[in-house]
């Protein structure tokens, strides 16, 4: 499967908010979204008023870009939540927060979600103890995520798991160090989901317009 390859702060300035897509450099003062909090390219200091439609569109691609999926497979994600009991946006974050890329970050194993499609796509992971290499993989509840053996002493996974403790274990998540394990336990709701900054309403209106 595709995958954006382009210069990811840009994507930060296009947003207007710090998507976070490249570890520790977010949270230290060479974030370029910190220094030049404006869109890029040469209008980007100037004043523009955006309609209806446009913000609906940044919040989508803002929505895409957190998790690093493409359009296509976006899209995806949206029409099988429309086909879902609950309510959409929050079926569609359910879905996005289910992909394997997105776990493996969010348990520790990987600095973001890029470094964690990264570990997924070279074989570092196993899921119930058999190896799993798709990023997309929709992840079950009670599934047991961990490194594999071979690959316990790699230095940028020792080097996520060391920085895990610095941010909060998401509450559908567990983490078993000394094992390299992680177990999800079920797709969050949305108020355990704490991103205020994700507008899903508007993602929706804007599929469905
Ligand atoms: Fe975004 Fe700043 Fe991280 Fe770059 S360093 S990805 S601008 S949050």
């Amino acid at each position: 499967m595709a995958r954006y390859i382009g210069p990811v702060c840009r994507l930060c300035r296009r947003e207007g908010i710090k998507l976070f897509l490249k570890g520790e450099r977010c949270y230290g003062d060479k974030c370029s979204y910190t220094r030049r909090p404006y869109p890029p390219g040469q209008h980007g200091q100037g004043r523009i008023k955006l309609s209806e439609y446009a913000v609906r569109l940044r919040e989508k691609q803002k929505v895409r870009r957190i998790y690093g999926v493409l359009e296509r497979q976006f899209q995806r994600y949206y029409f099988d939540a429309t086909r879902r009991a609950g309510r959409t946006g929050e079926e569609m974050l359910g879905l996005l927060e289910s992909r394997l890329d997105n776990v493996v970050h969010r348990v520790g194993f990987a600095t973001t979600r890029m470094e964690a499609r990264q570990v997924v796509k070279h074989s570092h992971i196993l899921i119930n103890g058999k190896m799993v290499n798709i990023p997309s993989y929709i992840v079950k509840p009670g599934d047991k995520i961990s490194i594999h053996e071979r690959s316990r002493k790699m230095p940028s996974i020792l080097a996520a798991m060391a920085a895990v403790d610095k941010r909060p274990m998401m509450s559908w998540l567990e983490l078993d160090k000394e094992n390299f394990t992680g177990t999800f336990k079920a797709p969050p709701v949305r108020e355990e989901l704490n991103e205020p900054s994700i507008r899903e309403q508007l993602v929706v209106e804007y599929y469905s317009r």
